[in-house]
């Protein structure tokens, strides 16, 4: 561990990374920041050995990570877990949920679902608080207002410090696993860095272009890798930008009215640098609100709603250059903390978490260029997963045929669908919540992932086990984890991340991973 103050030596060197990574150095120099990348970690001869006397199995090259949250190791112990992923789920690599505010990746299973049959026997939403289940150290957080967020929930439990040196023992690799969601009411001064929406509210989502937000992030991840001993460090943001959300692009529910934004102060400045005029693309998203209330009330344009819609496009291109801009400042930042990280120290392996949205909405898809994320990152975590996929997609169906394709019903436009995304013959709209998607949809987001990096970055399919859905829609069965785990690898993946956290997971299902890993030859 190494909590002492960078050297000049290595303090200059990152403030030139820092200052090239400010101006987006993938855009200008993509050779610059990939130029100490190294390829997939490998688990070393000794870690192989080391891992396979541990199971008693054969060494496992393949990359076989979990995303498993602080409270797991403090409900069950941290050698009983590592002795569960590892048996069960021929687990090698940990992906631990150290900064979140969300119950997605930390906490106990979802108050509502059913219990996992392992692990504390008790809901804790009551107890949840969020922030990050590591210390944090005074000195890294002088440039930002975000400071303090440890989370208080587990009393004093340090993840990575009780993680780490055990899982290393065993020849397990160690990753941090952060993600971009705060809790405004429990974070002192958030409303000073929130989004702005086109009505001048302040929301309760960080702007990814306020300074304090990008300082908190590369304090965040210069602490943990000075502080820690880390393979590798992965970011996530499931979040788009204001077009995409005014229209509904998405699943998760949505009901024709979207929080667009962003147009704060350095928003709106870094509009003007690139030549958009501000109000215009603010007027267009205020008439594309007005457009989707007005659909949603049933009022249909006398030319249809796609007609109309486009028309808006036509008289406001600033709309479209504002989504730009947003996704921009989102992939900003993964050439900011990539820049950190390998300022600090290059091999640890560096990479994203790309939202399930890129499954469903073309739109947002268009928005994840492999081609350019591969520039980034020494991985992607790909989010491929199949069960809750399926009723996820009948979510962005419902949601986008309430605005854009209003003239049309989703079972009508299922098929096209499926041909526009580059699946197969998926199941009928009526039957996709229950039925989920099969694991052919995983190998063809396989093999499209590894096409686009085109072998500059890992692609680490995720795999979906338990991800919670509604009573009567599809559940996760061992037979379709190891489907999708040996739909991953025969279509070429070097990894798989075991999602989304092993506090939801049930044994049988994260036993089939492993039983796909002994069957396909690890
Ligand atoms: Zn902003």
């Amino acid at each position: 561990m190494n909590k002492s103050k960078p050297s000049a030596k290595t303090s200059s060197r990152r403030n030139f990374l820092k200052k090239v990574t400010a101006v987006s150095v993938a855009a200008i120099h993509p050779n610059l920041i990939k130029e100490t990348k190294s390829a997939a970690p490998p688990l070393t001869t000794n870690q192989a050995q080391s891992n396979a006397s541990a199971t008693g199995a054969q060494p496992n090259k393949r990359f076989i990570a979990i995303q498993v949250g602080a409270v797991s190791f403090v409900d069950e112990g941290v050698e009983r877990v590592l002795d569960m992923l590892q048996q069960k789920g021929r687990v090698n690599a940990l992906m631990l949920a150290v900064f979140t505010y969300g119950r997605g990746i930390a906490g106990r299973q979802l108050p509502g679902q059913p219990l996992p049959d392992h692990g504390v026997q008790k809901y804790d939403a009551d107890t949840f608080h969020g922030g990050s289940y590591a210390p944090l150290h005074a000195q890294y957080y002088d440039k930002t207002i975000l400071k303090n967020l440890r989370a208080p929930d587990l009393g004093d439990f340090d993840l990575l410090g009780a993680v780490i040196p055990k899982a290393k023992g065993r020849g397990m690799q160690s990753y941090c696993w952060l993600e971009d969601v705060y809790n405004p009411r429990l974070i002192p001064s958030f409303e000073k860095l929130g989004e702005v929406d086109i009505y001048g509210r302040r929301t309760g989502q960080a702007c990814l272009n306020n300074p304090d937000v990008r300082a908190f992030l590369n304090s965040l991840v210069e602490d943990y890798v000075k502080s820690y001993e880390l393979d590798g460090l992965m970011w996530g943001s499931e979040r788009q930008g204001p077009l995409n959300n005014a229209i509904g692009s998405r699943h998760g529910g949505f009901n024709g009215r979207a929080q667009i934004t962003c147009f704060c102060e350095h928003c709106r400045e870094k509009g003007r640098e690139r030549g958009v005029a501000v109000e215009r693309a603010r007027q267009g998203f205020i008439e594309l609100d007005k457009f989707v209330q007005s659909a949603w009330s049933g009022h249909r344009p006398s030319d249809g709603y796609f007609v109309t819609f486009w028309r808006l496009l036509l008289n406001y291109p600033e709309t479209l250059a504002w989504e730009k801009l947003w996704t921009d400042s989102q992939q900003e930042i993964y050439g900011e903390i990539y820049g950190t990280v390998k300022g600090i120290n290059n091999r640890i392996q560096v990479g994203w978490h790309i939202w399930h949205n890129n499954s469903f909405s073309p739109f947002y898809r268009a928005e994840q260029d492999y081609s350019k994320l591969r520039q980034t990152s020494d991985f992607l975590k790909v989010v491929m997963y199949n069960n809750c996929g399926g009723p996820r997609l009948a979510q962005y169906m419902k949601s986008i045929h309430s605005t854009i394709f209003r003239d049309a019903k989703p079972e009508d436009a299922m098929k096209l669908h499926y041909r526009i995304m580059g699946y197969g013959d998926e199941p009928s709209f009526d039957k996709l919540p229950t039925a989920g998607l099969s694991a052919d949809y995983v190998a063809r987001e396989t093999r499209r992932a590894i096409e686009g990096v085109r072998g500059e970055s890992s692609i680490y399919p995720g795999i979906d086990i338990d991800i919670p859905t509604d009573k009567s829609e599809k559940k996760t069965d061992p037979s379709d984890v190891k489907a999708a785990v040996k739909a991953a690898f025969n279509a070429g993946a070097p990894g798989v991340v075991l999602s989304r956290k092993y506090s939801e997971m049930k044994l049988a299902n994260l036993a089939a991973a492993g039983e796909a890993i002994n069957e396909i030859g690890s």
